[in-house]
């Protein structure tokens, strides 16, 4: 068993930070030399803020992949659309509950379809990304260390601009166990899926042959980010064949058995169950357990604060939370 220190960690980020990010996570998926880079676990994140004041951190997606857990960790071929290893991301949605009353599209647990929803607070979701950024590499041998983290997510969206700084307590690309930060934007630039920088996942997504459902919900756009990742960066040997050596994504080649909707819905559809944390069910009009806003008994509930504000958005939303939910300053 391989032992992880900070030189160690230290030692393999300055390797992989001089190299263009789809080749960090090609060696990742499929090389078998470097023991430390093997033990990695890749983490996406999208997360998303309010578009208006106070901007506060309403929903994060993660997935996680441990590719330990695919094939005993030897690299295997990566089956139709990488099926074979996209089966063993796991992927989860979580909801601010103090700021589940913002604006916000595509937010409602019925739009995230790779797993369940949970709300949890501020503390349970950082807690989360603290253990998530720091898992033993030997559950009974704590000298072992930590294992890396590779850390990928679309564009800017690690971008915490100056309304985000409240949201600055955890900051993936500066933790400890981060070897690497990857952007898919970059991976789909540099295997020549788009030439456009900032392309959108509704826009990356159709070229291989995806629909893309709700890609604004924070899970389903952390899922939709590693499909990106994954099949830009194999796009050879996902596509590539004598009928189709330029490698277009597609239902060709080594993926000619199914279609890539087929295996995004086996995604879909795949058990996941919610994390052992949060609850499945919260109402941000009236803080209860018991059911969602959109089913409130206290039709009546109503925010003073708000509703005698100046600021149009805030008179709008006002129905929305009882004053003692109030986020707005
Ligand atoms: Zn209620
Ligand atoms: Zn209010």
């Amino acid at each position: 068993m391989t032992t992880s220190t900070p030189v160690k960690l230290g030692y393999l980020r300055k390797l992989l930070e001089s190299r263009p990010h789809k080749d960090v996570l090609r060696t990742y998926l499929h090389q078998n030399e470097d023991a430390l880079l093997k033990n990695a676990i890749l983490v996406t994140l999208h997360r998303k803020w309010s578009a208006r004041p106070p901007y506060g951190l309403s929903e994060i997606g993660i997935t996680t992949y441990d590719r330990q857990r695919v094939n005993c960790g030897f690299p295997c071929p990566p089956g139709a659309h990488a099926e074979d290893l996209l089966e063993h991301v796991w992927c989860l949605h979580l909801r601010i509950r103090s700021n589940a009353h913002l604006p916000l599209d595509d937010a409602s647990p019925d739009a995230f379809h790779f797993g369940t929803s949970v709300f949890v607070t501020y503390d349970e979701a950082l807690d989360l990304l603290h253990h998530i950024w720091h898992q033993p590499m030997n559950d009974d041998r704590p000298d072992k260390g930590y294992r890396p983290i590779i850390y990928l997510s679309h564009g800017d969206n690690d971008a915490l601009g100056k309304v985000r700084n409240i949201d600055c307590d955890f900051v993936p690309g500066q933790k400890d166990t981060t070897i690497a930060t990857l952007n898919a934007q970059d991976i789909a630039v540099h295997t020549k899926i788009t030439s456009k920088s900032d392309a959108a996942i509704e826009y990356l997504l159709p070229i291989f042959k995806i629909i893309p459902f709700h890609a604004g919900n924070a899970g389903n756009a952390a899922i939709y980010t590693t499909v990106i990742a994954f099949l830009s960066a194999l796009r050879n040997e996902v596509y590539q064949s004598d009928d189709n050596p330029k490698a277009r994504p597609g239902q060709k080649g080594p993926s000619s058995a199914k279609s890539a909707m087929t295996v995004v819905q086996g995604l879909m559809a795949r058990p996941t169950p919610p994390p052992p944390f949060g609850v499945l069910i919260y109402c941000c009009k009236c803080s209860s357990y018991l059911h969602f806003a959109a089913v409130c008994p206290n039709t009546d509930f109503v925010c003073t604060k708000c509703l005698g504000s100046k600021t149009d958005w805030r008179v709008q939303n006002a129905q929305t939370h009882m004053e003692g939910l109030c986020v707005f300053k």
